[in-house]
């Protein structure tokens, strides 16, 4: 029996709907044998995920996923096997985490000036005490009967272009790698056919990735279409990349796949868990 590796995951402490013991349940009952929690740009749901993973007999990962500005767009960057105690990562995350604050506030702004108010304080109740994100605002949008649903929210307010798009400046790729390979864990591109990056930009964001120290691209994703399997397995090889694999999964509603259902990795590619103690134990441990 293979098992069932999901490294990329959402709870509530970002823009997921479940609260980490939640998330570990629900991952645990659609039969996920490993499963890193990725918050964006928040580690503070790792500690009790532990717990909960424990009483479950699943093996968690220590995740995150970092928003990085890369040639003006926004990249995500997975650190997978991350100490989150690691300073630098840690007040990394923070600023991040600070300039969320004001980036909400510029939505708000923007979203007031079309008549649409009160949004900063709706998308924060969604929040709760975790990170603000526009999947908070666009849960206010839709609870508020501006649109239908979380892909036309998005689509006609909180894209480039849209009202409740405001520009912001996240970490530089060059910190996010260190940060997260400083802290002794392994750099991933996240959904990398989600970018729109044209082939030449492709080319050198994996260029540039592997000689700051990244590992992996994730080929297999929710996001994913099979094809992009394919392409993405091409590219993982062609630049000595590893090979990730992960849900995505943020709930109900929310996610582009359930957790439990993910296909496996193309034959060509290197798995970048491969080698992983972690792994190894809970694959002895499955027998
Ligand atoms: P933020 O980091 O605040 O910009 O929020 C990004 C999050 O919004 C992503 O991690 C997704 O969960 C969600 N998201 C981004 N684009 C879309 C989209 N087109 N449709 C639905 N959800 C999206
Ligand atoms: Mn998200
Ligand atoms: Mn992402
Ligand atoms: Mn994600």
């Amino acid at each position: 029996m293979s098992l069932m590796i999901d490294l990329h995951s959402h709870s509530n402490i970002s823009d997921g709907m479940l609260s980490p013991v939640e998330l570990i349940e629900h991952a645990a009952m659609h039969r996920v044998d490993v499963l890193a929690l990725t918050d964006h740009d928040d580690t503070s749901g790792l500690k009790i995920a532990a717990i909960e993973a424990e009483r479950w007999g699943l093996q968690l990962i220590n995740g995150v996923e970092i928003s990085v500005t890369w040639k003006k767009r926004t990249l995500h960057i997975v650190g997978l096997k991350i100490n989150p105690d690691f300073p630098p990562l840690k007040a990394g995350l923070e600023k991040i985490r600070a300039g969320r604050h004001i980036r909400a506030e510029g939505m708000a702004a923007g979203l007031d000036k079309i008549g649409i108010t009160g949004s900063l304080k709706g998308a924060y109740e969604y929040a709760k005490e975790g990170i603000i994100s526009r999947t908070h605002f666009a849960r206010f949008l839709v609870s508020t009967g501006y649109a239908k649903d979380n892909k036309s929210v998005f689509k006609n307010y909180l894209v480039k272009g849209k009202p409740g798009y405001f520009e912001h400046e996240w970490a530089s790729l060059e910190d996010a790698v260190s940060w997260i390979v400083g802290s002794g864990g392994v750099a991933v591109i996240a959904h990398p056919g989600r970018y729109d990056l044209g082939r030449t930009n492709m080319l050198l964001l994996l260029e540039e990735f592997r000689a700051l120290g990244g590992t992996a691209i994730e080929v297999v994703t929710g996001s994913h279409t099979v094809d992009q399997y394919v392409e993405f397995a091409k590219y993982a090889h062609q630049f000595g990349l590893k090979a990730s694999q992960g849900s995505d999964y943020h709930g109900k509603g929310l996610s582009y796949m359930e957790m439990g259902r993910l296909p496996a990795l193309p034959s060509n590619c290197e798995p970048v868990w491969q080698g992983w103690a972690e792994i190894d134990v809970a694959e002895s441990n499955a027998e």
